[in-house]
């Protein structure tokens, strides 16, 4: 039997940002897929990043990842989202070549020193001792392994609906995964149904361009990785066309056809990302809805239509397709379609994203309830580093909401659960004026370095880079400057009659490195990357003063551990519905069972008390 220290299980987004954490520990790693074409698939839109979607891209960057380098090889149209808003809401956004991001992540993943990769569908689970302990695939072959994780996105007991007709499916093309689904209901999980869908994929050739509004890329591309300088892939513009009033009387005439609203599909779906069905019936009184035309690739005439997933009948989406300007004579390549999967409760989790019933298997991705790409990427890597990390018997390692972004999905996945599929948005982070895309290098990546997951390259970079911002800040703020110079230099700020560094001026909005060098030409020397990060930092530095005090109480309550089989019933005092609650989420410290629905501040410090107690 062949042995690895870790196992992953499915090359999805998950997957394969799990076996290359893993990898990157030095611990030794079998990818397992259906598919080696499978790896890197992007299931529905040929997008990644977005708001709070691409912080999670940059935060995985910074941890050394893989996705943001390949999204920047693949990206043919780059644009950073709420650009007139300020740095901390802005999101790096790329559409993706589907073929060169899949190229471009089985090379990585073929190149990568401790991985293999294995072609295979798993079917059951090698358990020893009540913990999980190897793969058994479909044709007998068992692997065995320190630690799973398991990573099989929609494929479990997925089934694939268009219109009135039903069919098992992982996604299309793609078989289902029912055998492991059945074993997984062995280990007794919460399990529920979600739901998702997809667009029909339009042929490019049959759509009349002219008659289109275009939207080009940014001129200046944002690019995701930190070690990114330029694109390789020719830049490309998206169409914009509208749905109207007739698209919406021919939808709304065959609802009762359509398999989300036909009564087919028990799955809740995602709110954020509705159906053109769902679009018509919540919005009503709105007679229009902007669709993006999106080239799945610079030289693939395949169309992603942005905005106008569907589970009706193919031919009722040629007809609504059609009735759209620049569509009339559109041909259809795919039917859209939705999907309906099983997914974990995620408060069967750890912050680990370790199961807690089951040791030795982690779970990460669309399995635990989420959607999207760059979700799923984020759990991958927070699971291959602690699968990783258990194989190596070393502490394992969690990720707090005060300092990224990857914390407050994992946190809120495993304290709250899902009733939908949860996808990320700046508005979930409390300290979003800290967590920035820009700074997810200085948050993260000396955690990256402190654990051995970043290559030469990157720890070389990163400490020129922040060699350069010490140099930086050591010119701004060794003098302070009085009212009169700061004028003279032609800065206006409100003359309070105090002195300002070149830092504190910086925070002002309207003051930019440039005018600071009027009044220190030492400062002619740094360069225009180095001046535009520290600009982001000082806007925000107030701020983060204040918010430090949170930060701080947020810290110290995570510190406050609550042991796994921690005794729940045994607090007098607490009420049932909390008792009940604490014992399905489990909260893996005090900060965490804060934010449990319904918690009180007196039912927290009889806990606090009981925990100082049993300690
Ligand atoms: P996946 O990317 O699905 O990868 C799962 C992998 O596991 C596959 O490689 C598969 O081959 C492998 N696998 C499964 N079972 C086994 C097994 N037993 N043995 C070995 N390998 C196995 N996201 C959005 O953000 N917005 C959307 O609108 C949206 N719409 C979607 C519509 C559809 C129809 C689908 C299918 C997905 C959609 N998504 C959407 C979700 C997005 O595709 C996923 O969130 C993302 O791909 C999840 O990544 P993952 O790694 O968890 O799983």
């Amino acid at each position: 039997m062949k042995h690895f220290d870790v196992i992953v299980i499915g090359g999805g987004h998950a997957g394969a940002e799990a076996a290359h954490a893993s990898a990157r520990l030095g611990a030794s790693t079998a990818l397992i897929t259906m598919s080696r074409d499978g790896i890197g698939v992007m299931s529905c839109n040929p997008a990644i990043g977005g708001l709070g979607k691409g912080h999670l891209v940059r935060e995985i960057d910074a941890m050394d990842g893989v996705m943001g380098r390949v999204a920047d090889k693949a990206g043919i149209q780059f644009r950073l989202l709420n650009r007139r808003k300020g740095p901390a809401v802005q999101g790096p956004r790329a559409q993706a070549d589907r073929a060169i991001y899949r190229r471009e992540m089985l090379s990585e993943t073929e190149q990568r020193a401790n991985l293999e990769i294995i072609e295979g569908e798993v079917t059951d689970f090698i358990v020893k001792k009540g913990s999980v302990a190897g793969a058994i695939l479909s044709d007998g072959m068992e692997i065995s392994a320190a630690a799973v994780v398991l990573t099989t996105g929609t494929f479990l007991r997925g089934v694939i609906h268009i219109g009135d007709r039903a069919r098992s499916g992982g996604r299309m093309g793609d078989r289902a995964s029912v055998d492991l689904a059945n074993r997984i209901d062995s280990f007794d999980l919460p399990l529920g149904r979600l739901k998702t869908g997809t667009p029909p994929r339009l042929d490019g050739r049959t759509i009349d361009w002219e008659k289109l509004e275009s939207q080009p890329g940014d001129a200046e591309p944002v690019l995701f990785s930190f070690l990114s300088e330029a694109t390789s892939a020719s830049q490309i513009s998206c169409g914009i066309t509208h749905t109207n009033e007739k698209t919406h009387d021919i939808i709304r005439n065959n609802l009762t056809r359509s398999a989300m609203y036909g009564g087919h599909i028990d799955g809740v779906g995602p709110r954020y990302c509705p159906s053109i069905e769902d679009k018509v019936v919540r919005f009503a009184d709105k007679t229009s809805h902007q669709v993006f035309l999106e080239p799945e690739g610079a030289d693939d005439h395949t169309i992603y239509p942005n905005g106008i997933s569907t589970s009706l009948p193919e031919e009722v989406q040629l007809e609504y397709v059609r009735s759209m300007v620049g569509l009339e004579r559109v041909e259809i390549i795919q039917p859209g379609y939705a999907i309906e999967y099983d997914y974990v409760d995620p408060r069967a989790l750890d912050l680990t994203l370790s199961v807690r019933s089951v040791p030795g298997l982690f779970l990460a991705g669309q399995i635990n309830g989420t959607t999207g790409y760059e979700e799923a990427a984020a759990q991958g890597l927070v699971a291959g580093l602690n699968a990783g990390l258990l194989a190596q018997g070393k502490e394992s390692i969690t990720f707090s909401r005060s300092e990224s972004y990857i914390g407050v999905m994992i946190d809120d996945l495993t304290t709250r659960g899902v009733t939908e599929p949860y996808r990320m948005f700046t508005s979930r982070a409390e300290f979003r004026l800290s967590l920035r895309a820009d700074n997810a290098d200085q948050r993260l990546t000396p955690i990256a370095i402190a654990l051995g997951v970043a290559g030469t390259k990157r720890i070389e970079r990163f400490q020129a880079k922040m060699s350069k911002i010490d140099d930086a800040m050591a010119i701004l703020t060794k003098d302070a400057y009085a009212s009169k110079a700061i004028e003279a230099a032609g800065i206006k700020v409100s003359q309070d009659g105090s002195k300002r560094t070149g830092f504190e001026l910086l925070a002002f909005p309207d003051v930019t490195f440039e005018h600071l060098i009027n009044i220190n030409p030492e400062l002619e020397i740094i360069e225009p990357e180095i001046r535009r990060q520290v600009e982001r930092d000082a806007l925000y530095a107030h701020y983060i003063v204040r918010q430090k005090r949170d930060i701080d109480l947020l810290r110290k309550d995570e510190a406050h551990i609550i042991p796994t089989e921690f005794d729940y019933n045994s607090i007098d005092g607490l009420s049932n519905e909390l008792k009940s609650k604490l014992s399905i989420s489990r909260p893996g410290n005090l900060s965490q069972a804060a934010r449990i629905d319904g918690m009180t501040p007196s039912a927290l410090t009889l806990l606090l008390s009981h925990l100082k107690r049993d300690s």
